[in-house]
């Protein structure tokens, strides 16, 4: 049974007279806020200051500030509206592979926002922040137990940057045994997400790509025949941007190691197996974990995240300051080289991190226990393997033999003939209620649709979304090419030139000429 109301036909949209203001369906149309009358009017009731501003000298204002006032009403209208605007992981499935957006508890929140945690300064004595510092070495603790590796460097503030920690801290080890001028590459498969091979270049190391299989895994012979003196790591996603697991990937370690490489793994996608493996067994010298990723701590519009790297026997000596340890005393930073941190490579960031993420991500792993976190890489795999079944018979799975981890890969040969691409069916989704997929990713494959429900996801849910799916993927195949090549015809906006909008943003608004509203 279709879940999932008959899509009107485009054309019968199309003829449907505009509005007259631009709005629809109780969404109001509105401009920018700077292009409002709000200029010369304010929204609060200050009595005038008692300084005549001679204390100031030059530096008193001479032209008006150039803030639209607005009263409460009005700003809190233009940011519900802006809201209306956007999609949310609270309004429905947020699909997109390799990205891991779930559900972020409630709980989490409220924990993230007890004033102890919440309301501290990084500079605060240190007898003051003793629960916070307990909080960062309970979460210390939890990582390298699901990981099975000895020492984690909390502070770096993503996935990229944990990528730049754990290189450094690669490097600092070729360095320290004098290897670092000969071992110059970092060997990364075609598959890998950007950031692997932007990072290697940016600590100073040439990038080699390492072919891919026909099945969409690491190609070991091709990676035996590139390692070397020479190679200073190997940066391998587990399981993979393809959203497989590398079955080869004891194979893979032994082989760096003997080469006296290092073994970086990119862990985004360690929600697929956390409670099931633990990298430290598979050889893994270094791993960041996206703490917004695994962890449910919200993440998308620039963050924060967070992206706590777990290090190896070999590494731990090398990892950044600071680190919390504690003894009788209770608990304390490790910040400077005088305070055991001879060899650490320096420091990432200017504090600690991101306490409200490790509060958030802490938060999620006590709610669930172990056996839960077992559980959501379970039921992350089988959600993913219920979508690639139940959509497999209409779209053409990338590596349709065997089940996926956590994620479900397409390609667009399904749609040869049609003339309808990957993003004109990203678009039509939108105008069903559904966010698109991750598109184009991994480059690997042909027109790629990578879809990852997460175990947030409920079987109703799914439903919905496979139904949508399943719809627009039967009038793909039925010809009715007008529905995927004007889409969106419901969304605000329509197509965006998005490189553009990458490219050169305009982050600024500036006043039109010979306007009196200053900026
Ligand atoms: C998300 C992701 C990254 C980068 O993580 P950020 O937190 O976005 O910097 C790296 N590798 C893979 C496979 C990812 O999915």
């Amino acid at each position: 049974m279709n879940t999932v109301g008959r899509p009107t036909a485009p054309n019968q949209v199309q003829t449907k007279p505009a509005t007259l203001t631009g709005g629809r369906g109780l969404l109001q149309n509105e401009a920018l806020i700077f292009e409002g009358d709000g200029w010369g009017k304010t929204g609060v009731d200050l009595p005038e200051p008692k300084t005549d501003g001679s204390d100031l000298g030059d530096l008193v204002r001479k032209d008006p500030i150039g803030l639209p006032g607005l009263s409460e009403p009005e700003t809190m209208r233009h940011y519900v509206r802006l809201s209306q605007k956007n999609h949310a992981i609270d309004l429905a499935i947020y699909p997109l592979g390799s990205c891991t957006m779930k559900h972020n508890p409630r709980l989490n929140e409220k924990m993230a926002r007890l004033p102890g945690f919440s309301d501290i300064h990084p500079l605060q004595p240190i007898s003051t922040v003793q629960g916070a510092l307990e909080l960062m070495d309970t979460l210390a603790h939890w990582l390298k137990t699901l990981t099975g590796m000895p020492a984690v460097a909390l502070s770096p503030k993503a996935g990229a940057h944990g990528e730049l920690c754990g290189l450094m801290a690669i490097r600092a080890a070729h360095e320290a045994s004098g290897q670092h001028e000969k071992r110059r590459k970092v060997l990364v498969p075609t598959s890998a997400h950007g950031t692997n091979p932007a990072t290697a270049a940016f600590v100073g190391y040439s990038v080699v790509e390492v072919a891919q299989t026909e099945d969409g895994r690491v190609d070991v012979a091709d990676l035996a025949a590139k390692l070397g003196d020479d190679v200073a790591a190997i940066m391998v996603t587990n399981p993979n941007t393809c959203g497989l697991f590398e079955r080869d990937i004891l194979e893979i370690s032994r082989l760096t190691h003997e080469a006296g490489a290092y073994f970086y793994c990119d862990g985004a996608n360690f929600n697929a197996i956390v409670g099931r493996v633990r990298p430290g067994d598979l050889g893994v010298d270094a791993m960041h974990i996206n703490l917004h990723k695994t962890f449910s701590t919200p993440h998308g519009g620039g963050g924060p995240g967070a992206g706590p790297v777990v290090l190896s026997e070999a590494l731990a000596p090398f990892a950044p300051a600071p680190w919390v340890v504690h003894d009788d005393g209770g608990y304390r930073l490790i910040e400077r080289e005088e305070d055991e941190a001879e060899q650490a490579f320096g420091r990432l960031c200017a504090f600690q991190g991101q306490m409200g993420m490790y509060t958030r991500a802490l938060s999620y792993m006590m709610s669930h226990g172990a056996d839960g976190l077992r559980q959501v890489a379970e039921d992350a795999v089988l959600n993913a393997n219920y979508i690639k079944a139940r959509l497999g018979d209409l779209m053409s799975a990338a590596f349709p033999d065997g089940p996926c981890m956590h994620e479900a890969l397409f390609d667009d040969e399904w749609l040869k003939g049609t003339d309808i691409t990957t993003l004109d069916f990203a678009k039509a989704m939108i105008d069903e209620g559904f966010h698109p997929m991750t598109m184009y990713f991994p480059l690997v494959v042909h027109g790629a649709m990578l879809i990852e429900p997460t175990e947030t996801e409920s079987k109703a849910e799914l439903d919905r979304f496979i139904e949508a799916m399943r719809a627009l993927a039967e009038a793909a195949k039925a010809g009715d090419v007008d529905r995927f090549k004007g889409a969106p015809f419901h969304a605000p906006l329509k197509r965006l030139d998005e490189t553009r909008a990458a490219r050169s943003p305009v982050l600024r608004w500036t006043a039109p000429e010979g306007s009196n509203k200053a900026a």
